[in-house]
């Protein structure tokens, strides 16, 4: 909700300051999902301000449920730009003496609508930027995903990425308002270490967070080792190359005393090679508060393969020897990427339907061979082709909400 719109309203209606935090409480904390369920305001009262107040500021167009739990939004701001929003699940052993699993969920939230920085691996890159989002519709975001947890009985929300669609820096008041927001005790109360922000190395970015006294979490999306290579997949290495980055981190580092998270996403033949690693170990140095998290690449219409878990494991291995932290998980960053993907919506899901109709087809040649006796064909496909084709199916389906 737009709170100068009801700032506004409940103005013009001289009516009392509690009735905004009524209105807030309602939306931020018991997380209503309509004008209806604010039900602290008399029946009339919330008929009127629905004319003139949205309740929230994003409209949500699709909504798809994974079978893990994770939910997955494609939302509308009210001028029509597209944006995406969505609810990991990481499930927990089980607790102590019990046997309730616990599920803990992470929100991924876009700061923009589009982005302009087009990473050659991104499909939100090769959107180009629609505008930046308001700082009620990054929060919005999150309201949307919560609404959906309600009554579930499950774990609730306590973690925050900004790794939806765009570049957090580029809309850094905004997203420092969002974040103030969820952050704050009158709204979702979210521990500010639980939220990330990822940038894509937008050294200004990085050295006013530096400055903040908020503890929030900061990634970079850094995904080579050196400047020929970055240069070559990330144009804006030529604006802030290598060197600018780390300095702008370590710098970050000595001011705040926190850790960063180094994303590098793996792909194949690009920057996934042991001399690779090597240099990535030289450039950040041992125990120096980097830790990389090894991504693995969601497909996007590019021309680039994600690296085999042969080669990330190899990798990860050649980090660890040289004193430097590196983890590999696989569903999260899938997940992750899902959300990356998903503006590439009409692709993926024109992709999806003929990796749906080659099972079909499958099935229906596994069944006329079974018919006619001759299950044993060659031509049948075999488990592992059929397992193939449906996770294949399944990834597509993944990158398009
Ligand atoms: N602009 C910010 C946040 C956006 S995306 C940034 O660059 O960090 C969040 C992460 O997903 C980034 O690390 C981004 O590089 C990565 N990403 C982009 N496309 C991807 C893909 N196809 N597969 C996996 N990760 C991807």
């Amino acid at each position: 909700m737009d709170t100068a719109l009801l700032t506004a309203a409940l103005a013009k209606r001289k009516l009392p300051a509690f009735r905004e935090r009524q209105i807030l409480h309602a939306a931020r904390r018991e997380f209503a999902a309509s004008w209806d369920e604010v039900t602290t305001l008399p029946k009339a009262l919330r008929v009127e301000l629905a004319e003139e107040v949205p309740f929230s500021t994003v409209t949500v167009e699709h909504e798809e449920r994974s079978k893990d739990g994770s939910i997955k939004l494609r939302l509308a701001t009210h001028d029509g730009f597209p944006l995406e929003a969505v609810l990991m699940r990481f499930d927990q052993p089980h607790a102590r003496g019990t046997d309730k699993k616990l599920s803990r969920y992470t929100a991924c939230l876009s700061s923009q609508s589009g982005c302009a920085l087009a990473c050659t691996f991104c499909a939100t890159g090769s959107m180009g930027l629609g505008r930046n989002l308001t700082e009620f519709e990054i929060l919005d975001q999150f309201l949307e995903l919560a609404q959906r947890r309600i009554g579930t009985g499950d774990g609730r929300i306590d973690n925050v990425v900004m790794m939806g669609m765009g570049e957090p820096f580029h809309n850094y008041d905004n997203v420092m308002a969002a974040i103030k927001n969820l952050n704050s005790p009158d709204g979702p109360g979210l521990a500010a270490r639980r939220i990330a922000i990822s940038t894509v190395g937008w050294v200004p970015g990085i050295e006013k967070l530096a400055d903040e006294p908020i503890q929030v979490k900061l990634a970079l999306s850094l995904h080579a080792p050196n400047d020929q290579v970055r240069g070559s997949i990330m144009p804006v290495n030529r604006k802030f190359p290598l060197d600018r980055v780390l300095k702008a981190c370590r710098t970050y580092r000595t001011k705040t005393g926190r850790r960063i998270f180094i994303e590098y996403l793996m792909l194949e033949g690009v920057n996934d090679q042991p001399e690779h690693a090597k240099e990535l170990a030289h450039l950040l140095g041992p125990d120096n508060g980097f830790h990389v998290n090894l991504i693995a690449y969601n497909p996007t219409g590019t021309d680039y393969i994600g690296s085999s878990d042969e080669v990330v494991r190899h990798f990860a291995a050649i980090l660890e020897r040289k004193g430097v932290s590196a983890s590999y998980r696989i569903s999260r960053a899938r997940d992750i990427s899902g959300a990356c993907g998903q503006l590439a919506a009409p692709v993926a899901a024109a992709k999806r339907k003929a990796r749906e109709a080659k099972i079909a087809r499958m099935a229906e040649r596994d069944a006329e061979a079974k018919a006619t006796g001759h299950a044993e064909r060659l031509e049948t496909p075999t488990e592992g082709e059929r397992f193939e084709a449906d996770l294949e199916a399944r990834a597509a389906e993944a990158a398009s909400v």
